[in-house]
């Protein structure tokens, strides 16, 4: 694994920098019981805590990764150190940017977080010229129905930090002043348009992780990713379950009885169908391999038509 001399595990684990390898695996026992999801109903907030103190645990636990984990940090990287008020409002200023931005998206997900933002506190006592991370972005995103069902190609227009064009992300000018288009932050916001490529028979609700579409990083760190939460638009006529997809289709009377043909419009066809006489309502009519696919699927369920006798 690497080693992220940026995040303070003692602190995570809440113990001294000179503690015994004894008592660290003690405290990281008592930690993880107290806080491991099977114990907490599925808490996401647990989860997450579980997953810092395993993280720190991992290193510290681990004589020879402790070992490098204290000298990388003895040697700057991630050492507190006094901050000056500009400093701390700069990171604040992020973080409250952060916030908004995630708001000025098309919808944001209900009680939505952005998902760096817990990562993002720990940094607050790193040095600001420290390479940190870019933010994750989280949009709910409409997917039509025939899109999620058979996927493809979805553009998608979002607003997300990029590097500053001006100065290529230094901050400064050529004089070594504060860069004025990004007033030295190093980032420009910019309105993108991203390809995304939904995956064919992708669940509603499900969520896309595309590495590193999210805001850029600082002083070379690594971009954030995006999230995109598939909320498939309902069709007027067509329903999925599983791979099947389910039509119903008018017929007159007068066809239900004599029987004859009759064209049906599919998720990407129009298909002549045989319709028998004395169908009956609700009888079913099945047409294998144009329905939709599993997720990620390749191989096509049906397209099943249910028949509804009008009165006419
Ligand atoms: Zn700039």
């Amino acid at each position: 694994m690497n080693i992220n001399a940026e995040k303070n595990y003692y602190k995570v684990l809440g113990v001294e920098k000179k503690a015994k390898a004894k008592s660290i695996k003690k405290r990281y026992r008592e930690l993880a019981k107290k806080y491991h999801p099977d114990a907490n109903q599925g808490s996401r907030k647990a989860e997450e805590i579980f997953k810092k103190i395993s993280e720190a645990y991992e290193v510290l636990g681990n004589a020879k990764k402790r070992k490098a984990y204290d000298h990388l940090r003895a040697n700057g990287a991630g050492t507190p150190r006094p901050q000056s008020r500009s400093q701390r409002r700069n990171y604040n200023d992020d973080f409250d940017f952060g916030r908004q931005y995630q708001r000025r998206g098309p919808r944001q997900e209900p009680g939505g977080e952005p998902s760096g933002s817990a990562g993002f506190q720990e940094e607050e006592a790193i040095d600001p010229s420290w390479p940190t991370r870019g933010f994750d972005l989280q949009f709910m995103v409409d997917v039509p129905f025939t899109l999620a069902a058979l996927g493809g190609i979805l553009p998608y227009t979002y607003e997300k930090y990029v590097l500053c064009p001006d100065c290529q992300g230094s901050g400064l000018n050529a004089d070594e002043d504060p860069c004025e288009p990004c007033k030295g932050t190093q980032r420009i916001v910019q309105e993108v348009t991203l390809n995304v490529d939904i995956p064919s028979g992708v669940v509603n609700q499900y969520t896309l992780r595309i590495a590193n579409e999210g805001g850029c990083g600082r002083n070379g760190g690594p971009p954030g990713d995006l999230m995109v939460k598939v909320c498939i638009t309902p069709h007027p006529r067509f329903k999925k379950l599983k791979k099947d997809i389910y039509a119903e289709i008018p017929i007159s009377a007068e066809l239900a009885e004599k029987g004859g043909s009759l064209e049906v419009e599919t998720l990407d066809s129009v298909q002549p169908i045989q319709v028998e006489d004395g169908t009956l309502t609700g009888e079913e009519y099945r047409i294998p391999g144009l329905g939709s696919t599993e997720p990620w699927g390749k191989k096509r369920g049906d397209f099943v038509i249910k028949f509804l006798i009008t009165d006419s």
